[in-house]
């Protein structure tokens, strides 16, 4: 494979992560964030690799004038880091919903922005932003090429019996209504790290990947292929998030919108922004480190809180290892996941069934990969930390 610099790109609706990453040392060559795009009080932060971060203040009325802004930072001649945009290869665009159109990553043609717009009704926070992304890199760098990473494409390998509802069937014929799945990159990305970890063959094993973040989902990976995930249609469902409600019974919606005389839309703002953590504490934070410290200090909400969380995902792991027909290792990452041993020993303390039994000191560590179970835990658990601007590196630079 050629060596070439990669510009990873992950625009929202208001705000652009980037981060140039060199294919063959895998180093990070810059990052940084534009934030407020199109509102008041735009800024950039960036970061050279080796040099200090800074921040530049000016107005963004769009994200064309955002990229602008980073690839004028990438090339400055004084803190830039490359000479001309002539040393990005390639750049890579996560996409959040590739819908049942895109089951990898793919090189950006018109034919593939067509079949993102598609899936625009599925995630329309997210796809027509990072849409955004692909116009303006397109425009400003048209000999470029461009790959998109969705987030959906590692669980387009779920079975039937784990993507369908049970919604008359031709909702799914019709709207595409199933199960999709977030996070693709992280779950795929962690998974085949612990297969490293472990020393075994990726096709071998089943593995259980709790991406604990302030979005959360759950994967089960069956010798090499997702067959179930948590979150379905939309990242609304399964275990309860910073601020989404994840499962509920879908007849609360009605009975609140009467209790509350409020809409539909209404109610469902609720249960993405308000709910979670965040809703569950009385409003007290989506922060598990602040839940954390009031659990210590043995505030009720926080306890309730925290076990509600806990015992969800504990939940999940019961199901995957029933849907894989055991497990071979349960894998930790995100930002809750990676840096949580408090929340890690709460759900572990679910899995004696499964013969597990925690190192307490590898499971205070950071920032590594690490088996945090014994040697002698018949599963094991690990800690991976996730690296999804990496993952889009390396598919983008597999296919250009
Ligand atoms: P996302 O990418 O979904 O926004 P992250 O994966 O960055 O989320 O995770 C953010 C969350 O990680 C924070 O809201 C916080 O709850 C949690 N977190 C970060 N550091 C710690 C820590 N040291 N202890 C407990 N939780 C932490």
């Amino acid at each position: 494979m050629k060596e070439i610099n990669v510009l990873v790109i992950n625009c929202g609706s208001s705000s652009l992560k980037f981060q140039l990453i060199n294919s063959a040392s895998e180093a990070v060559i810059a990052k940084g964030l534009c934030e407020r795009i199109g509102i008041e009080g735009s800024q950039m932060t960036y970061t050279p690799a080796g040099g200090e971060k800074y921040e530049v203040k000016t107005p963004m009325e769009d994200h064309r004038s955002a990229i602008r802004l980073v690839l004028d930072a990438l090339v400055d001649k004084d803190r830039g880091v490359v000479k001309s945009l002539d040393e990005i290869g390639a750049v890579g665009h996560r996409i959040v919903h590739g819908g049942e159109n895109f089951a990898s990553s793919t090189l950006i043609t018109d034919e593939v922005i067509k079949a993102i717009e598609e899936c625009n009704d599925l995630a329309p926070l997210h796809n027509p932003a990072n849409l955004i992304g692909i116009r303006a890199c397109k425009e400003l760098m048209p000999q470029t090429p461009m790959a998109a990473v969705f987030d959906t494409a590692f669980h387009q390998t779920m079975p039937e019996e784990a993507y369908l509802y049970g919604l008359p069937y031709h909702y799914y014929e019709d709207y595409k209504v199933r199960r999709y799945g977030f996070h693709g990159t992280s779950h795929s990305y962690v998974s085949q790290r612990a297969a490293a970890v472990l020393g075994k063959d990726y096709k071998d094993l089943k593995i259980i990947v709790c991406h604990l973040g302030n979005g959360a989902s759950v994967s089960a990976v069956k010798n090499g292929k997702c067959i179930d995930t948590s979150m379905g249609l939309t990242p609304l469902e399964g275990l309860i998030m910073g601020t989404r409600s994840g499962d509920i019974d879908p007849a609360i919606i009605e009975f609140l919108c009467n209790k509350e005389n409020k809409s539909v839309q209404e109610i469902l703002t609720v249960l993405n922004k308000e709910s979670g953590v965040f809703g569950l504490s009385g409003g007290f934070s989506s922060d598990f480190r602040d839940l954390e410290k009031a659990y210590r200090a043995g505030e009720a909400f926080a306890i309730r809180t925290m076990k509600t969380f806990a015992y969800r995902v504990a939940k999940y792991i019961g199901a995957y290892t029933a849907a894989m027909n055991g497990v071979d290792a349960i894998c930790f990452t995100a930002g809750i996941g990676e840096n949580s041993p408090f929340i890690r020993t709460m759900i572990a303390s679910y899995l004696g069934y499964l013969g597990i039994t925690l190192d307490e000191e590898a499971n205070v560590k950071r920032g590594e990969e690490i088996a945090i179970s014994t040697p002698e835990s018949a599963t094991k658990v690990l800690v991976i930390p996730t690296n999804e601007e990496l993952a889009i590196a390396r598919e983008t630079a597999s296919l250009v």
